[in-house]
C-alpha cells in the first residue's frame, strides 16, 4: 500500500520541523535527531525497532505518523559496469527511476527530482514523456533511502553513496521548495552527512531560482549548457529563449561568488550539431571570465531521435582544444548503456520485460519491500 490516511510521513520534515513535531506532542526535541539517525543512518521504516523510544511513544507515532518510502518494482544491474537502476513506484500511477554508478573509492545517485519533465529539451528522452508532477521531498529522499537499503554497506562498513547528483528526471529548480529541503536532508548530521561538494545540482538554467538557491543552500552546480551560442541552444535547450546564455553566465558567477568553486558545465556530443573546431572555440571564449569545468557527455541514443553522438575521434579533438585553452575538461564515459540508465534514458517506466529479458542486463523484479 503506497497511500496511506491522514499520516504525517516523518520524510517530509526538516529536522527543525521534526523537532517541532516531536514538542507538539509533548515531547522533548532531542528525539529528532534519534528518529533522524533511525531512519536515515540505520534505514528503519518500523517505529517498534526504535528502542530508545518508550513504548508508549512509539505506539503513538504508529498511530500518527507513517515513513513512506518509494517501492522498488524493477531493479537492473549493468554487466558492463556494476551500474544500477532501479524503477520506483511513487504513487498509484506513476514511476521514476534512479541510478547508481559505482567509480574509484566513490558511489554516486543520480537521483529525480519531477516526474517527468517540461523542459522539452529536444535531445533528452524524459522530455518526450511530458510532465507529470514534481516530487515531494519525501519522494526525493526517500530515493536516498532506498538505494542505501537496496545497496548496503562496502566490505568495510562504508557507505556506498558518496555523492548525488540531482540529474535524474526532471528540472530540480523547478521543483524549488521540496529539493532544497531534500539535499539539506542529506546533508545533515544526523541523516546522511553529505558535505556540500558532494552534493550536485544539474539545472537547465532557470536564473531567477537559481539566485534563490545562492541565498539558502551551497551545494555543488552543473549547468546544462550543450551549445555556445544563444541561436542553437535555443533550439537545443528552449528555455534559454526565456533565460538567455549571458544572464545565465552571470547567474552561475553570482552563485560561485568568492568561493573557489567552479561550475561543472555539460555538454553534449551531438554530431554536425554543436561538436565542430568552430564551436569548441566559441566555447573557449564564452567560458573565458567564468570558474568554469566542462563536462563533454557522449549523446545517448534513444528510439525516436533524431540525433547521433559525435565519433569519438571528434569529441577528442574538441576536448584538445578546451584543454589547451585551459579550460579543465572530462569526457563523461557513458554508463548503464546496456540498461538505458544513461543520461536522458530515464524514461520512468517499466519497460517492456519481455525486451529486456532478451538484453545483457541482469533483472530482478524485486519483492523486497
Ligand atoms: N533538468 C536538469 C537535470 C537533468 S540532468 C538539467 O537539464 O540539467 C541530465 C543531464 O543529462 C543533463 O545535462 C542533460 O542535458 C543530459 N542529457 C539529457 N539527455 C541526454 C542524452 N540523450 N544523452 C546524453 N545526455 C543527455
Amino acid at each position: 500500500m503506497l497511500s496511506t490516511e491522514n499520516k504525517v510521513n516523518l520524510l517530509n520534515l526538516s529536522r527543525s520541523e521534526m523537532e517541532s513535531f516531536f514538542t507538539d506532542l509533548g515531547e522533548k526535541g532531542f528525539r529528532a535527531p534519534q528518529v533522524f539517525k533511525w531512519i536515515y543512518q540505520q534505514g528503519v521504516d518500523d517505529f517498534d525497532a526504535m528502542t530508545n523510544l518508550s513504548k508508549n511513544l512509539r505506539a503513538k507515532l504508529k498511530e500518527i505518523a507513517e515513513i513512506r518510502t518509494p517501492k522498488i518494482i524493477m531493479q537492473q544491474c549493468s554487466e558492463e559496469d556494476g551500474t544500477h537502476k532501479w524503477v520506483l513506484q511513487v504513487d498509484s500511477g506513476n514511476h521514476i527511476e534512479m541510478v547508481f554508478i559505482p567509480g574509484q573509492g566513490r558511489g554516486t545517485l543520480c537521483v529525480s527530482s519531477q516526474i517527468g519533465c517540461a523542459l522539452a529539451c529536444s535531445f533528452c528522452s524524459t522530455a518526450q514523456q511530458g510532465f507529470n508532477r514534481n516530487l515531494t521531498t519525501a519522494e526525493i529522499i526517500g530515493q536516498l533511502w532506498v538505494a542505501g537499503r537496496a545497496l548496503g554497506l562496502d566490505p568495510k562498513g562504508q557507505r556506498i553513496i558518496s555523492n548525488v547528483v540531482m540529474m535524474g528526471m526532471g528540472e530540480p529548480l523547478l521543483n524549488f521548495d521540496n529539493v532544497v529541503k531534500a539535499m539539506d536532508l542529506m546533508m545533515d548530521d544526523f541523516s546522511y552527512g553529505l558535505s556540500k561538494r558532494r552534493v550536485t545540482l544539474s539545472t537547465a538554467g532557470v536564473v531567477p531560482a537559481l539566485d534563490r538557491l545562492q541565498q539558502v543552500s551551497d551545494v555543488s552546480l552543473a549547468v546544462s549548457l550543450h551549445a555556445p551560442n544563444d541561436a542553437l541552444r535555443n533550439e537545443l535547450v528552449p528555455l534559454n529563449r526565456k533565460y538567455p546564455i549571458k544572464a545565465l553566465l552571470l547567474a552561475c558567477k553570482r552563485y560561485v561568488g568568492d568561493d573557489r568553486r567552479r561550475v561543472t558545465f555539460e555538454y553534449v556530443m551531438l554530431e554536425g550539431v554543436n561538436d565542430s573546431v568552430q564551436h569548441a572555440f566559441e566555447l573557449v571564449k564564452l567560458l573565458k571570465n567564468v570558474p568554469a569545468k566542462v563536462n563533454l557527455i557522449p549523446f545517448n541514443p534513444f528510439p525516436s531521435t533524431q540525433y547521433q553522438c559525435s565519433s569519438q575521434e571528434v569529441i577528442n579533438q574538441f576536448r584538445d582544444i578546451l584543454m589547451q585553452n585551459d579550460l579543465v575538461t572530462i569526457t563523461r564515459k557513458t554508463r548503464g548503456d546496456d540498461i538505458d540508465a544513461a543520461c536522458g534514458q530515464l524514461v520512468g517506466k517499466v519497460m517492456d520485460r519481455t525486451k529486456r529479458n532478451k538484453q545483457k542486463a541482469v533483472m530482478t523484479v524485486s519483492g523486497i519491500y
